[in-house]
């Protein structure tokens, strides 16, 4: 008797998406959204690599040497707001989004000097509402020590801040019955046949596979490409319960020399992070983060008493070009990677997504070549 090739179609999907971080999730939406019939694997659930962390800080690269890469962040920071809105409105959740800005401590003359360029940088590429204060004013000095800030503070009104594992539920609720979710099944290999190997044995097959595993994807495609094409980079951060109650959405994100304090729309204060080149364990919490809560608590006043909840390390995936890669595989075109925004995922997940997805419709979208350029083969 011959097959029944409806059955053989809902068995086989258009894509399989493996990982369900934030760049797996948005892929996984926008191919429903597509049309396409969607298989999402992850080993252990949505939010368990990097994207389940605590910081969700969304800013802007520096508005001077202006570039492609630059301008694809730009249009991902713009049109994450309305996404999430559109989501947030259909599933009735929130992400804890807001366009807070954000607050940047100045102690040298040369860095106001570097802000005064920034500030012309972002007057030329950045739309009208968005700016790049090189002098603003001091925030209420619960939330910044003005000795933290001896030459006083630069300002962009462009950066926002979200909840991630909020941002990654919203995600998971917006696809409920929409994709195949395959949630505490590891893959271990993928053939560029589309073929996947879970590591029960089973095997499923799809006409395109995207590979989104974060760091891991470094090791899936290895194989594949017969090389290994990015590195992880640790990170480690906190999350504070302050004895007062915070109008969070009235307090700026505070960026101080790498360092970021995050009032979250939860009431809770995020604090973050290391960047680890070296480490034994990928989730361990140690010194390293004493001395960022330390720093933290210099700068916010408002930390100095307040109860930490929870400290969390994940790992970032960084691509060898340090910047977001999605590219169609020349050995295997029909499998596709979305991998390495390194610290900048959370703001160009869903740009990612949709060229990935524009790959597989055939669709291609204005950050394609964008995306693809890091890509050394
Ligand atoms: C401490 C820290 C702070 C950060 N702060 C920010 C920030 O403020 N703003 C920002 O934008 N970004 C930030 N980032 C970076 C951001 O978290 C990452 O860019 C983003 O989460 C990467 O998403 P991803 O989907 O590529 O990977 P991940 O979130 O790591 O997702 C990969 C998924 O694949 C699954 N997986 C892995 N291997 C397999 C396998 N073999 N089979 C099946 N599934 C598998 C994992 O379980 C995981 O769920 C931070 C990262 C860290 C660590």
């Amino acid at each position: 008797m011959p097959a029944n090739p409806a059955l053989i179609n809902r068995q086989r999907p258009d894509l399989i998406i493996c990982g369900a971080g934030i760049v797996g999730l948005w892929s996984a939406l926008k191919a429903v959204e597509a049309g396409l019939t969607v298989t999402l694997i992850d080993s252990v659930g949505p939010g368990a690599g990097a994207s389940g962390g605590l910081v969700g800080a969304l800013m802007p690269h520096q508005p001077s040497g202006w570039s492609a890469k630059k301008a694809l962040q730009l249009s991902g920071l713009l049109s994450l707001q309305i996404e999430i809105a559109a989501l947030e409105a259909q599933t009735g959740l929130s992400a804890g989004y807001a366009r807070v800005g954000r607050l940047m401590p100045i102690w040298t003359g040369a860095e106001r000097e570097r802000h005064a360029t920034w500030s012309e940088g972002a007057r030329l590429h950045w739309p009208q509402q968005c700016v790049w204060q090189a002098d603003a004013a001091l925030p209420s000095a619960d939330w910044l020590d003005p000795a933290a800030a001896p030459l006083g503070v630069a300002h962009d009104s462009l950066a926002a801040r979200l909840e991630p594992r909020a941002m990654v539920h919203l995600l998971v609720k917006a696809l409920e019955g929409r994709a195949k979710l395959l949630f505490g099944s590891a893959i271990s290999a993928i053939s560029a046949d589309c073929s996947v190997l879970l590591n029960d044995g089973s095997q499923l097959d799809a006409d395109h596979v995207l590979i989104a595993t974060g760091i891991n994807a470094f090791d899936l495609l290895a194989p594949l490409v017969r090389r290994t094409t990015g590195v992880g980079v640790k990170g480690q951060a906190a999350l504070f319960r302050p004895r007062v109650a915070l109008n969070p959405d009235e307090l700026p994100v505070i960026y101080a020399d790498g360092l970021y304090v995050i009032a979250h729309s939860s009431g809770m204060i995020a604090v973050g992070s290391t960047s680890e080149n070296t480490y034994a364990d990928e989730t361990s919490t140690d010194a390293l983060l004493d001395d960022v809560i330390m720093r933290a608590r210099a700068v916010c006043p408002l930390l100095r008493d307040s109860e930490c909840v929870e400290r969390w390390a994940g790992v970032r995936p960084k691509h060898e070009s340090r910047d977001p890669v999605v590219v169609r595989l020349p050995e295997a075109p029909r499998i596709l990677a979305a991998i390495g925004a390194f610290k900048i995922g959370f703001g160009v997940a869903h740009v990612m997504a949709a060229e990935a997805v524009g790959h597989v419709t055939g669709q291609g979208g204005p950050w394609r070549d964008v995306l693809a350029a890091g890509w050394r083969g």
